[in-house]
């Protein structure tokens, strides 16, 4: 099995995911999330701000699968536009439809959509539809689709590795776009598999959006395509306020700082909360090397071990399952 599938298929363990909210943030995550509370991540928000550099907030949640979870990831996610309203925070929200009861019943998910986006109207604040895997790629565009016909503060996220990005960065184009490479695992019916074949589309869409889109925010670590997107941008006359580069917070912070020096607007993806287990998981899918963040910490403290010996045995039970 293949790291990255190993990874993701961590990331998808309801019973790691528990296990991991129990014991705050450990593991390394402390690195790559902003605190577990508002008032961390207001904090963080301002150091950032004070480098040039605004943000996107992720209350992080996964596995939402009662109302009660969603109603109360709603409630968190408006206590932070109010929070970046009151504190006259350079921040807009990040979210994702599954948190607000995507998988439980689609009405109560465009319920509380719409109170977020609202809240998020009135304060002049935009809202990210971020998107998941390929089961809830076509209800959160429906969702999105409707919200946009009453409020245009809102967008989302084309995924370049699959194969109907090309319709959707057309469909889309008249929406404030963040364009990544994509992050779960997908079929190879529905997405493209290979590194190349990912990269060459992404810059394909990236290029699109940015000569006939409305805003892009370019969101990778990949210091290739950011090279290229500014020799883009140079050679079409794109002015800077027409994208923005997006990373995660804890990455290649000297790159963020740089570029936000450099003149372009910059943007830092902010994930807070308990809820951190299945976001870091894909972390470490995506870059194995991130796995230096977790080797560091994983061994000195009782609760990590727990965590990291549940992870070991996962590991254990799926290399067993796949050799019987
Ligand atoms: C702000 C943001 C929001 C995102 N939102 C979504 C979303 O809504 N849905 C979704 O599916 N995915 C999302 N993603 C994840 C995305 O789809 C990719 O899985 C992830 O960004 C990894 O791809 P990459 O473009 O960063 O580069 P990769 O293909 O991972 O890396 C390319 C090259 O860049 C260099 N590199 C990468 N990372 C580092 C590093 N940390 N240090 C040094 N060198 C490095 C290496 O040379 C590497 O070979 C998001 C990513 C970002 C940054």
């Amino acid at each position: 099995m293949a790291l990255r599938d190993f990874f993701i298929a961590l990331s998808e363990n309801q019973l790691l995911n528990s296990a991991a909210q129990k014991y705050g943030l450990r593991m390394g995550a402390q690195s790559v999330v902003a605190g577990t509370s508002i008032p961390e991540v207001v904090q963080t928000i301002k150091e950032l701000n004070r480098a040039n550099i605004s943000c996107t907030v992720d209350n992080l949640g996964e596995f939402v699968f009662e109302k009660s979870a969603a109603t109360a990831a709603k409630n968190n996610i408006l206590a932070v536009i109010q929070a970046i309203h009151d504190e006259q925070l350079d921040a807009h929200i990040s979210l994702k439809p599954s948190q607000l009861g995507q998988d439980i019943d689609i009405d109560f998910c465009y319920e509380n959509l719409k109170e977020v986006v609202a809240l998020a109207h009135q304060y002049n604040i935009f809202v990210n539809f971020d998107m998941e895997n390929y089961g809830r790629l076509h209800s959160s565009f429906d969702l999105l689709d409707k919200l946009h016909k009453e409020y245009n503060n809102v967008g989302t996220v084309i995924q370049a590795y699959f194969f109907e990005s090309d319709e959707n960065i057309e469909k889309y184009k008249d929406f404030r776009l963040r364009i990544v490479k994509g992050a779960y695992k997908e079929a190879e019916e529905v997405a493209y598999q290979s590194k190349a074949d990912i990269d060459r589309n992404y810059l394909k869409l990236i290029e699109y959006h940015l000569l006939h889109g409305k805003f892009t925010s370019i969101a990778t670590h990949d210091h290739n395509v950011i090279n290229l997107v500014k020799q883009f941008v140079k050679q079409h006359n794109i002015p800077n306020d027409k994208f923005e580069f997006q990373m995660l917070y804890g990455f290649r912070k000297d790159m963020q700082l740089d570029l936000a020096h450099e003149g372009y607007n910059f943007c830092t993806y902010l994930p807070f909360g308990n809820d951190w287990y299945g976001y870091f998981m894909r972390r470490l899918a995506e870059r194995p090397q991130n796995l230096a963040l977790v080797t560091k910490q994983v061994f000195n403290k009782k609760t990590n071990t727990a965590i990291g010996l549940g992870v070991v045995a996962f590991a254990l039970g799926r290399l067993s399952k796949k050799s019987k």
